[in-house]
């Protein structure tokens, strides 16, 4: 008790605003005058600091946030050397004092809430010299899932990333960290961007095709991650040069585990020589098989549910396969890394795959 006197008497020694005083003890005497000891004036305009805050933050669509600040370390300093010598211990420190009383201003202007562990925007106050602030936003990534169908042949589904940036986004690639739009990432990308006004898209493809290859039916599903959005609730649906894309939902969050998947694949497949009746029963045969084969060192075992065949033309057959997703369709009919079975080792003769396309993806499980 004697030692919280002594503390108070001490107290008054220093010129400290409302809030720094508020911050050292319960009382409310004021004193006015000469600038804070402290914080030089800082909380004396609250207001101000909130305005920057607020435009920062109005750049960005969000239901939630969180306020932090840089302040130099001279106001950490002469807040420790005050509360040292008045043996001050355990209260808040200046910059929770700050961010809160900023958080309860923004609160008040947008109608928006505070979240401390998943905020969707982050807003952080610098004060680069007393009363000299700057405020800068970032918003959390948002995830979609997506899908997209192919009716143009010729445009590879993947992307190369930029040069420049390896995929962060930069000035070269205009925040895509792509290569180029000459793809259905590439072009997919584009759209979403635009979409959601952020940047480097990164996707989960729902299994891949050729160049060459169409994609039919509902599509292909895909997830997407894009960083710093604007737009949190985007909507997107294009169709151009043959694809057409669409947001179907968005996310939580990407989900982390491989997605099981099932595709029903149309295969044109070449013979070196004619293909006969009995081909094509062999072809039919395929139906209830189990494919096996090595990827990354594993053995992994692919099964087929169903297959039609027939013949489409002297020495090529037409092959529709309802199959666990991954089968690696061009070796499965070439044969020529190891692969049981496989359709040139079934025939006794060279095939090899003309085109293949997708007829339907069938997403199995894909919760996070
Ligand atoms: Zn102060
Ligand atoms: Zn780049």
């Amino acid at each position: 008790m004697v030692d919280a006197q002594k503390s108070l008497l001490l107290l008054k020694e220093y010129s400290l605003c409302r809030h720094c005083l508020a911050r050292q003890a319960s009382t409310s005497r004021r004193q006015a005058g000469k600038k804070c000891y402290i914080c030089r004036g800082l909380f004396d305009d609250l207001d101000g600091l909130a305005g920057k805050v607020l435009a920062a933050a109005k750049q960005y669509q969000f239901e939630t946030f969180l306020i932090g600040a840089t302040l130099p370390t001279q106001l950490y300093e002469r807040e420790d050397a005050l509360r040292a010598r008045l043996k001050i211990r355990g209260r808040e420190n200046i910059k929770n004092q700050l961010t809160r009383e900023l958080g309860l201003r923004l609160t008040k202007m947008t109608k928006k809430k505070v979240d401390y562990h998943r905020p969707d925007i982050a807003v952080n106050l610098s004060i680069i010299r007393d009363g000299d602030a700057e405020a800068t936003a970032r918003s959390r990534p948002l995830a979609i899932e997506g899908r997209y169908v192919k009716k143009a042949r010729g445009l590879p589904q993947k992307q190369e990333k930029c040069a420049m940036c390896l995929g962060k986004g930069c000035n070269l690639c205009d925040g895509s960290g792509l290569a180029g739009f000459e793809s259905v990432e590439g072009m997919i990308a584009k759209h979403l961007m635009k979409a959601t006004k952020g940047q480097a898209p990164k996707f989960s493809w729902i299994g891949s095709e050729d160049k060459e290859s169409l994609v039919l039916g509902q599509g292909r599903p895909f997830y997407a991650k894009i960083s710093d959005p604007k737009v949190r609730t985007p909507k997107m649906k294009f169709k151009e040069s043959g694809i057409e894309a669409k947001i179907v939902s968005v996310l939580d969050d990407v989900p982390d585990t491989q997605a099981r998947f099932a595709v029903k694949t149309r295969i044109v497949g070449k013979c070196e020589r004619p293909v006969s009746a009995d081909d094509v029963r062999q072809l039919r045969s395929l139906a209830g098989a189990e494919v096996k084969f090595e990827n990354r060192s594993k053995i992994a075992a692919k099964r087929i549910h169903s297959a039609q065949a027939k013949k489409a033309g002297d020495s090529e057959f037409q092959l529709t396969l309802h199959a666990d997703g991954g089968l690696p369709i061009k070796q499965f009919i070439g044969g020529e890394e190891y692969m049981e079975p496989n359709v040139s080792k079934l025939l006794g003769a060279k095939c090899e795959c003309v085109t293949f396309d997708v007829l339907a993806v069938e997403l199995h499980s894909a919760k996070p």
